[in-house]
This record gives structure tokens, C-alpha cells and sequence, in this order.
């Protein structure tokens, strides 16, 4: 039996139809190295989607791989109550000093669903603690994407995850986000006063002083298709829960560690939040890990005498795990000597212009917008109507094959393409990810006039 077979076998992929594997058969990657992925047949994949965003300095970084090597020789793990050790407490230190002011006490988790679960309890028995008994909801944005535990998607909001679970999950107030590019007041996302930011004002006076937390991934809402919206929004965010004493949970899993062209997408609103959740770049994408950060005055509220039962009993077996706290600083150190932050912005420019000269008239592009390397291709059926393409045509699949034949692993979300790629990208690797991203739409879209008939 051939080792795709084998894998049909045993593995239940994530986040896959498994029957579309009949025609598509999983892609045995032997190793990586850089943006690239090279499979057991020798075909070389570029990655420009930083394998689920994680990815952050490329595949087999030499400076992650060794701190991670020299930390297997010393410590693997060890229980992180009443234990501790050097890479955590360096981690912590060292990261100190790039989060937004007051975020200064770190709890250690080990995926980024986990983090947002800690951080949703902590907030929720923080309320407790300090009397706040009626405050038991949590609000958080349409469309947002937070994890897939059950307390994780109760914030989240995209049917695709949520709907069928909704009878399990815990009851949250929804804010209708914002959607610059189909903007229902008509409005611009570089020159707008987020007259959307009503909708928030709305739900908060309605239920703001029931709310315990809400939670908001910052500037960019990831899976609902790479959607960007204002540092103001963020700004008046941070205003509001202040009026009705709401905790605010940054969910920077995906914006986190120079994504959005800043160290935190929270960095360009100069504003702080209560709590701040980091997973995938942390380590670079090698080992799982997260952090829930927050305040002194959250992390007080926990602080007393045994007896009173307070303190916050949440654990994960692997918290603290000392191969991923080496991870991190391995990040940490390339982030610093390498001047990764610069050369990603030179790059976003570059891609940005590529992009645009390629894509910018295309009668199926609805938009292109990005926020540091993260580019968003939208298409649609009508550019002047923005209608979308029937979802049954399955345009963003179809063109994640044909990409996928001609090596490069764009995975887009339902019809919008997008590059998030490792901030390592040269521009050379830019221009063979957009003439290969072109080749894939021009053989899927070029027969979208059929399309238009069916
Ligand atoms: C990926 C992601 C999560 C979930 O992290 P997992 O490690 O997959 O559980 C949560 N929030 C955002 C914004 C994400 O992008």
C-alpha cells in the first residue's frame, strides 16, 4: 500500500470533506526549508500561506531549530506549578517589552483555542471576584473566528464552525462588524469615522452592563476571509468597555508577532487591551503554544489566601512546555538580529504593487486590500455589484488545485485568495507566487463566462 493510501487508512484530516480526498490525495511532505515544502515525489510546494498562518520565519528556520535542539539536550518539560524555569521566565521578560503598556502577567497555554478559553474565564471570574455578579455575558464581532472549542466557538460566529453546535454553546451578544468592502454606509476604510462602530454602541447599551468581556480580533478578521478594518474601531472599542467596565480580550492569534506590518495589530490603535491572546507565530509555527497576558489589576482580583478560592484553577498539562518557550525565543532572536520587521514591510509593498498591476483591472477582483504581508484577493461574480460567485462552484477550491499542480499552496477561504506568507519572503519568491496565482485563477476563471450560464 502506497503511503497516500495508508494515510486514507488511519487519518481523519482536519477541517477537510474527507471524500474530496477520492480526488485529491493528501501530499506527503518529506521536509521544508524556507517558504518551500518538498513532497515524497520531489515537487516543491511555496508556502504562502505560512502552513495555517503559523509559519512565521520560514520551514526549519537554522536559529529556531537550534534553540529547540539545545533545550531537548537540557529539559523537555516539567510541571509548571510551583516549577518553573529559564525559557519561560526569558520569554516573558523579553516579550515584556513589545506588548502594548500594563500587559504584564503571563498565563501559559498550549494551543490558541486554549488561550482564548483561559482568557474568556479569567475574564468571567475576574467580574465574579470583584462583584460584578450580574456581569455573566461575553460580546464579541460577526464573523469572528476564535477557535473550535466549544467555549471558543460560542464567540466565534461563522456558520461553518458554529451553526450546528449552537444548542451547546454559551450565549453571547453580537456585534455586527465591520465590512469595508461592502460597507453598508458607503462609506471608505482609509478616510471613514467607523460609522459602523453604531452597531457597537447599540449592543453595549442594551447589554453592557451584563457583559463580562468582549473579545475581537484586531484589525483583521481572519477566517471570514481575511476582512481589514480601522485602528479607530479599536480605539472607540477600547473607549466603550471602559464607559461600562467590559474587560476587552485582544485575540492577536493570528495578527500577532509582525503579521499586520507592527509587532500587534494593537500597536497601530496605541490603545491597550485587558487580555491579549498569542498562539501560532509565538513559536514560529514548531511547536504548539500559547500565552494569555494580562494586567496587574485582572491578575490581583486571583490574589489572596487559600481559603478565600479565588486563585484560577485552569491547567493544561503541557503549559509552560520548555521546547516551545525555546521556540519562542529562537522567534524572539531572529525577529531582533535579522530586522524582519523592515524587510516585511519592504516586501508588503513590493507584493502590494505586484498584485496590483496584475490583478487590478481583473474583472473578477473585487478588491485587493492588505495590512502588512497579509494580501486578500476578493473575487466576485461583478466587480460594479460585488455579487459573489455561486458558492456551489467552488471557484477558491478549484483554484487551490490547479495552484496546487503548479506548486504553490494558496488555500483560499471560500472565494478569496489570499498570501500570508513567512516574513522571510525575498521578492524573487513574491514574483513566482503571483505569476503561479495568476496561472491557477486564468485556468479556473478564465471559463467564468460558463460559469455565468449554468
Ligand atoms: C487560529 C486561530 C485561533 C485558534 O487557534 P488554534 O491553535 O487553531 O486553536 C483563534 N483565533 C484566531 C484569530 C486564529 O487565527
Amino acid at each position: 500500500m502506497n503511503l497516500q493510501d495508508k494515510d486514507l487508512k488511519y487519518i481523519w484530516h482536519p477541517c477537510s470533506q474527507m471524500k474530496d480526498y477520492e480526488e485529491l490525495l493528501p501530499i506527503v511532505i518529506e521536509r521544508g526549508e524556507g517558504v518551500y515544502l518538498y513532497d515524497d515525489k520531489g515537487r516543491r510546494f511555496l508556502d504562502i500561506i505560512s502552513s495555517w498562518w503559523c509559519n512565521l520565519l520560514g520551514h526549519t528556520n537554522p536559529v529556531i531549530s537550534q534553540r529547540i535542539k539545545e533545550q531537548l539536550n537540557r529539559l523537555e518539560h516539567v510541571i509548571f506549578a510551583n516549577f518553573t524555569h529559564c525559557e519561560a521566565i526569558e520569554l516573558c521578560e523579553r516579550l515584556v517589552q513589545y506588548l502594548p503598556a500594563g500587559l504584564i502577567k503571563f498565563h501559559f497555554n498550549d494551543n490558541g483555542s486554549a488561550s482564548v478559553e483561559c482568557a474568556l474565564k479569567m475574564s468571567f471570574q475576574y467580574q465574579q471576584q470583584i462583584g460584578q455578579m450580574q456581569r455573566r455575558k461575553f460580546m464579541c464581532l460577526s464573523d469572528g473566528y476564535h477557535g473550535e472549542t466549544l467555549g471558543a466557538l460560542s464567540v466565534g460566529t461563522l456558520d461553518l464552525y458554529a451553526k450546528l453546535y449552537q444548542p451547546l454553546l454559551i450565549e453571547t451578544k453580537q456585534i455586527v462588524a465591520p465590512d469595508c468592502y461592502r460597507c453598508l454606509f458607503q462609506k471608505d476604510r482609509q478616510n471613514c469615522s467607523c460609522e459602523c462602530f453604531i452597531f457597537a454602541e447599540k449592543t453595549f447599551a442594551e447589554y453592557g452592563e451584563t457583559a463580562c468581556a468582549m473579545i475581537v480580533e484586531p484589525l483583521l478578521q481572519g477566517s471570514a476571509g481575511m476582512r481589514m478594518y480601522p485602528s479607530l474601531y479599536l480605539r472607540k472599542l477600547r473607549a466603550l468597555c471602559n464607559q461600562y467596565g467590559v474587560l476587552l480580550i485582544a485575540d492577536e492569534i493570528a495578527t500577532g508577532f509582525g503579521r499586520t506590518g507592527k509587532m500587534f495589530a494593537f500597536d497601530y490603535a496605541n490603545v491597550s487591551p485587558d487580555i491579549m491572546c498569542l498562539s501560532k507565530g509565538l513559536t514560529g509555527g514548531f511547536l504548539p503554544m500559547s500565552l494569555t497576558i494580562t494586567t496587574d489589576r485582572i491578575y490581583h482580583a486571583f490574589y489572596g489566601d487559600y481559603h478565600q478560592h479565588i486563585a484560577f484553577m485552569h491547567s493544561h498539562t503541557y503549559a509552560g512546555n520548555p521546547l516551545g518557550c525555546a521556540a519562542a525565543l529562537g522567534v524572539l532572536d531572529v525577529l531582533e538580529n535579522e530586522n524582519i520587521l523592515d524587510l516585511a514591510t519592504k516586501r508588503s509593498f513590493y507584493l502590494t504593487k505586484k498584485l496590483n498591476e496584475a490583478l487590478g483591472n481583473h474583472q473578477n477582483v473585487g478588491e485587493i486590500r492588505h495590512l502588512g504581508l497579509i494580501h486578500a484577493i476578493e473575487l466576485v461574480a461583478d466587480r460594479q455589484t460585488k455579487k459573489k460567485f455561486n458558492s456551489s462552484w467552488r471557484i477558491g477550491y478549484q483554484i487551490y488545485k490547479k495552484a496546487l499542480e503548479l506548486g504553490l499552496l494558496l488555500r483560499p477561504l471560500g472565494d478569496i485568495l489570499y498570501f500570508n506568507p513567512p516574513l522571510i519572503i525575498t521578492e524573487s519568491q513574491i514574483d513566482e507566487a503571483v505569476v503561479k496565482c495568476l496561472q491557477a485563477m486564468d485556468s479556473v476563471l478564465g471559463k467564468s463566462r460558463n460559469y455565468e450560464k449554468r
